[in-house]
């Protein structure tokens, strides 16, 4: 079970409504480079992409995609070799099994009944086998359709750290955010926590000397050298 952030945010700050934008505009100035790290030039290789990102990072799924997408380049690629050549093929990514199942199920959807071309809805999308919600999520934002907002590990944390939600469950955290962050933003909006996770708000340590939201952070560990609003 992940750990909970929740309690760290004490301190107090102005209510999320009044700092939610600050908040997107400061990190957006801080990581103008906040994309998804995941390599893909057609919605195809990002659907793969993103259904081998589970349980492994985006550098390890890069490295097996680059030759893979050489040689699987439709959806019927997949279905032409055996399972077993597949699961050699993106071995390094783990989970290789399970994974090579839920693509050529996938495969034989997108073939079936939506003309080989990735669907944009996330109805649509979670009809495929193997794609979860997350999943969903990411591939309708880089198609530029967000219809959610994607939650992964640095994005539950910081938005707890931040003082944007008080769940735990992944399926309300999005819930949340989906009412507070304006619609146009569900797209960059979880790129700029991930980055920023990644770079400042570490989740053993931190660097809130350095963070750019440290005055509008309930969690963060710098004195605020002017009171802060009260909520
Ligand atoms: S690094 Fe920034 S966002 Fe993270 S706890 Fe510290 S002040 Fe808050």
């Amino acid at each position: 079970m992940a750990r909970s952030y929740v309690h760290e945010a004490r301190r107090r700050v102005a209510p999320k409504r009044e700092r939610i934008r600050p908040i997107i505009e400061r990190l957006a100035a801080e990581h103008p480079d906040a994309t998804i790290a995941l390599r893909f030039v057609s919605p195809l290789e990002l659907l793969v992409s993103v259904m081998l990102s589970a349980q492994t990072m985006d550098v390890n799924v890069n490295r097996v995609t680059e030759r893979l997408f050489v040689k699987y380049r439709r959806p019927e690629d997949y279905l032409a070799v055996p399972q077993e050549e597949l699961e050699r093929d993106i071995f390094a990514t783990g989970f290789f099994r399970q994974k090579a199942k839920s693509l050529r199920g996938t495969m034989r959807m997108l073939i079936d009944d939506f003309g080989g071309e990735v669907p944009r809805t996330m109805e649509e999308l979670l009809r495929l086998p193997g794609v979860a919600r997350k999943t969903a999520n990411v591939v309708a934002a880089e198609l530029g359709q967000p219809q959610g907002i994607v939650v992964d590990t640095h994005v539950r944390r910081l938005s707890q750290r931040l003082g944007l939600t008080r769940q735990e469950d992944p399926v309300k955290i999005e819930r949340d955010l989906m009412r507070l962050v304006p619609r146009p933003d569900w797209g960059r909006f979880p790129h700029l926590l991930i980055w920023h996770g990644r770079r400042v708000c570490d989740a053993r340590r931190p660097a809130c000397e350095r963070c750019v939201l440290n005055d509008l952070c309930p969690s963060s560990r710098v004195e605020a050298s002017v009171p802060v609003d009260v909520l």
